[in-house]
């Protein structure tokens, strides 16, 4: 991956941990000011490096567990060199070497990653669609040779995207594209996939207060270290502006928030703009009211999955979705190109809007 685009992503974080700061109106908290309970602290072991294409961020709030920090890192970059399709040699990268040759077999991270891949393509009707892949390749959107293709380069790659030719044996854990020329692309997913890896780093070396931030997906482990009975201060990035403004906030503790938006990766054309998540039958970035999505939820994995599945499907299809077939404790946050700000039932008293925001909330 360029360079260039790793610099410029880290520039649009979209969602950022406020932590101690703020309006401290969290849903149990009743007391003014708390103490920060012993064993935790008010300065975090913190960490950051650019992986993943972003700048990655952890943060340990748990007195003497300095040393967690590394074996977390250590793990995303591992996932991270064998998810990627930017860099020759992963094993995303030998699935698709072999399309219309021969199943490859995978270790169990990535066959555990690419079943739930495309689980949520099947369950989406494609909305969300991990063989994307020929379409994505072929705009390259986010990169420095990003172009927008010809109608009959399009039409060629819409016969490769077929996610039901992406077959998968449990047994052999080998995963098989049955066509020449599909690929899979993992971009959607893979980071919810990782922060869900890393908080199991960070449990198992006795982390109980901490921030997995790996650039929209942001993942909390446990309360904050203000007390027990303290959740995190979680801010929305407003989609509409760059770096760290944010506008609202919600209070969280062992949650994930996952933002995708269109501003974040685009190529601008005889002004119009290319934006990188795309429509499975056209072919073409997704036009529709929506900047930007924010799902809340247990799994990053299903954040990351959700965002970009109701991304593809609009505001209206998206929030029926999250209502009617997500489980409770899901919930989202979506924030129109108008700037008017709609979530679900769960967040309906949580979600704070920032009232100098220029937001409104919607009805
Ligand atoms: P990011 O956090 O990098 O913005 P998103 O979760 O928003 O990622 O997913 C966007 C990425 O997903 C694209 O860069 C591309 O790799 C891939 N993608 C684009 N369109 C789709 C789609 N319809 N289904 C699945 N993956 C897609
Ligand atoms: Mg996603």
């Amino acid at each position: 991956m360029n360079k260039k685009r790793f610099h410029w992503l880290g520039l649009f974080l979209l969602v950022l941990v406020l932590g101690a700061c703020g309006t401290g109106k969290s849903k149990t908290n009743t007391s003014e000011s708390t103490q920060t309970p012993a064993n935790l602290r008010d300065k975090p072991y913190r960490e950051e490096q650019f992986l993943l294409g972003t700048y990655t961020r952890l943060s340990v709030y748990d007195e003497g567990k300095e040393a967690a920090l590394a074996p977390a890192f250590a793990r995303i970059k591992d996932l991270g060199d064998r998810i990627t399709i930017n860099e020759p040699g992963s094993e995303i990268d030998q699935i698709n070497e072999k399309a219309g040759i021969e199943p490859v077999q995978v270790s169990p991270d990535i066959y555990s990653l690419v079943k739930t891949a495309k689980e949520y393509s099947v369950k989406s009707e494609g909305a969300f669609n991990l063989a994307i892949g020929a379409i994505t390749q072929l705009w390259r959107i986010g990169f420095d040779d990003a172009r927008k293709p010809n109608q009959a380069e399009i039409d060629q790659a819409l016969t490769k995207i077929d996610y039901n030719k992406v077959q998968l044996d449990d047994e052999k854990q080998t995963v098989f594209l049955e066509e020449e020329g599909m690929i899979i692309d993992l971009g959607a997913i893979a980071k919810g996939y990782i922060a869900d890896e890393v908080a199991k780093v960070l449990r198992q070396e006795g982390v109980t207060s901490g921030i997995v931030d790996l650039g929209g997906n942001i993942l909390v482990i446990g309360h904050s270290y203000r007390g027990a009975d303290q959740e995190w201060n979680i801010g929305i990035q407003d989609p509409n502006t760059a770096r760290g403004t944010t506008i609202g906030t919600i209070q969280e503790a062992d949650k994930t928030v996952v933002t995708s938006g269109i501003y974040e990766r685009f190529l601008e054309l005889d002004g119009q703009k290319y934006h990188h998540i795309f429509d499975t039958a056209t072919g073409y970035p997704v036009e529709n009211e929506l900047a930007s999505v924010s799902v809340v939820t247990d799994h990053s994995i299903d954040g990351d999955a959700l965002t970009t599945m109701l991304f593809a499907k609009g505001l209206e299809e998206g929030i029926r979705f999250v209502e009617e077939q997500t489980p409770e404790g899901t919930d989202a946050i979506f924030i129109t190109h108008e700037g008017q700000v709609y979530v679900t039932s769960g967040l309906q008293e949580e979600f704070k809007l920032d009232s100098e925001s220029g937001y409104q909330m919607a009805k």
